[in-house]
């Protein structure tokens, strides 16, 4: 199917496809079974370009687009689900953030470290504050040059292997008084204060640590803010809005994960004979068959129209409408399909000898991270509506204005 690729996103996509099969395939069941961070697979990575690729060449990176990265992560979600991760996390989430909003020596440092293969942390989740991210109660402190922050992330991707992390908290000047919620700059094997308290104990995607950090008087030069011209008050949101290119990227995970399972699964019913004929032949397999392809073309269709759509507010990042749409819909449809491919292979699917349960268990998270898709449907409906939609018991009941507007 021709999917209006260039020539040059093509055979970065022939590329990544080929490290897909040779390096990240063989590698997959036993970083899922030993639930350690692949270190081999990063270094394969980073000598291959497909680390920092997003990064502007002044930086040193390619300055490749966000498609450009959706292929490549495409291609190795179909093999290994924490290669794709990797790849998103050191093209889009918080490296988009720096390179967006960040001063030159932010930039510089970020791009150092991702191109050497760190895939940076970004901290938002708390215990008590998961959609409701602005309930978040860390805390960065002014003190003279620096910021002081105190507090508690968990969920937190790459804790104990991410050197650069992007740590949000509430903003609080010299005398105390509330600016708003503002992004910080800390690298791990620098700064004393920051620790990892506990990993998670993951259903899937078990090579890709999850992490509580603690932080306890980490003290961050006060020109490691990463301050948008909105400044404190206002910055949180285009901070956030950061964040939809790392939807697309985890759209496009699920989205991976689901096109590899299927490519299983049509191999499978062409061969498999039952009652004297291929699975293949029943009408009820190919009806199955058919739909899960249906969702995945249009999971993929809506992806690259994400990636390469342009937030309409002027922003770097892809249109916050159609990234939460397409993640939405890519996320679920891939647990469909996955699900659908794993019963197509029987008892055979229910087997830790094939990849299809390690593929359910890993798509099952993304209708989770990154904003939950109950969430993200409220973002949908705010846009629809042009309403601002506020979840808080307070907020809830539609202003006046709303009202005058629904009549
Ligand atoms: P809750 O907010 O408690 O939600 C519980 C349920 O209620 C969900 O179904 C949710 O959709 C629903 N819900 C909540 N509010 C509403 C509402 N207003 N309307 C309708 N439904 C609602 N966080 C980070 O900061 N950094 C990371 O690197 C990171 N990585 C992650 C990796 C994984 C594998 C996972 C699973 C999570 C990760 N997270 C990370 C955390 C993730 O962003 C949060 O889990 C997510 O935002 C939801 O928060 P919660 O888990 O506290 O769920």
């Amino acid at each position: 199917m021709d999917l209006g690729l260039t020539p040059d996103e093509m055979a970065l996509q022939a590329r990544a496809r080929e490290f897909s099969l040779n390096v990240a395939r063989p590698r997959a069941a036993a970083i899922d079974r030993e639930e350690q961070y692949p270190w081999d697979i990063v270094k394969a990575l980073t000598e291959a370009g497909f680390c920092g690729m997003t990064i502007p060449k002044a930086l040193g990176g390619q300055g490749r687009s966000f498609l450009d990265a959706v292929l490549v992560i495409e291609e190795m979600a179909k093999c290994c689900t924490v290669t794709a991760r990797i790849v998103v996390e050191t093209n889009m989430g918080a490296i988009s953030t720096v390179m967006a909003y960040g001063s030159e020596a932010q930039k510089q440092l970020a791009a150092r470290l991702v191109l050497a293969g760190d895939k940076p942390a970004i901290c938002i989740t708390e215990p008590d504050a998961g959609s409701d991210t602005t309930a978040m109660a860390t805390r960065a402190d002014r003190r003279g040059d620096v910021y002081v922050i105190n507090g508690k992330k968990h969920w937190i991707t790459g804790a104990g292997v991410s050197k650069l992390h992007l740590i949000f908290a509430r903003v609080f000047d010299e005398r105390g008084q509330e600016l708003g919620i503002g992004g910080f700059l800390a690298v791990r094997d620098e700064r004393k204060g920051l620790r990892v308290t506990r990993r998670e104990q993951t259903m899937g995607l078990r090579g890709m640590p999850e992490g509580e950090l603690t932080f306890e008087n980490l003290e961050v030069p006060a020109d490691m803010a990463v301050l948008p011209p909105s400044g404190f008050r206002r910055g949180f949101a285009d901070l956030m809005n950061a964040y939809n290119s790392q939807r697309v990227g985890a759209g496009t995970v699920a989205m991976g994960i689901a096109a590899g399972a299927l490519e299983l699964a049509l191999d499978w019913v062409k061969t498999r004979e039952q009652f004297g004929r291929k699975i293949g032949e029943f009408q009820g397999l190919q009806w199955m068959l058919a739909d899960m392809q249906t969702q995945l073309t249009a999971a993929r269709l809506m992806l690259y129209a994400a990636a390469r759509s342009r937030d309409p507010g002027g922003g770097a990042f892809p249109d916050p409408m159609l990234a939460a749409q397409a993640k939405i819909f890519a996320s679920e449809s891939a647990i469909r399909i996955v699900n659908d491919a794993l019963q197509l292979f029987g008892a055979r699917g229910y087997s830790r000898d094939l990849p299809l349960e390690r593929m359910a268990r890993d798509v099952r998270m993304f209708t989770i991270g990154g904003g939950t898709a109950q969430v993200l449907r409220t973002l949908v409906a705010s846009k629809m509506l042009g309403w601002k939609l506020p979840q808080t018991r307070d907020g809830y009941l539609p202003k006046p204005s709303m009202r005058d507007a629904a009549e």
